[in-house]
């Protein structure tokens, strides 16, 4: 479930961060991705191990439309309980 959650959080995050920077097109994303907690579908919160093939799968549906729809994202897994944008690519 986080997969799905983070997925639509870190497309929501480049997206805003490619506005600011201007881009009309991003090429690659890096991502880095620990245990995510989050609060979900009435259960407290908590922290998932998350799949980064799951990930790629809901950015992959998420972006389509969008000027992320051709990026490459490089997801990385980390120790720690959070995610990070670590760099966007693009013109
Ligand atoms: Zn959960």
């Amino acid at each position: 479930m986080h997969d799905f959650l983070l997925a639509k959080e870190i497309v929501d995050e480049v997206l805003a961060v490619a506005k600011e920077k201007g881009l009309s097109k991003v090429e690659k994303v890096s991502v880095e991705i620990g245990l995510i907690a989050m609060a979900h579908d009435g259960h407290a919160e908590h922290t998932e191990d998350i799949s980064v093939e799951n990930l790629q799968f809901g950015i992959s549906a998420i972006v389509k439309g969008t000027l992320l729809a051709d990026a490459v994202f490089e997801i990385k897994k980390v120790a720690g309980e959070h995610w990070k944008l670590t760099s966007i690519d693009g013109e």
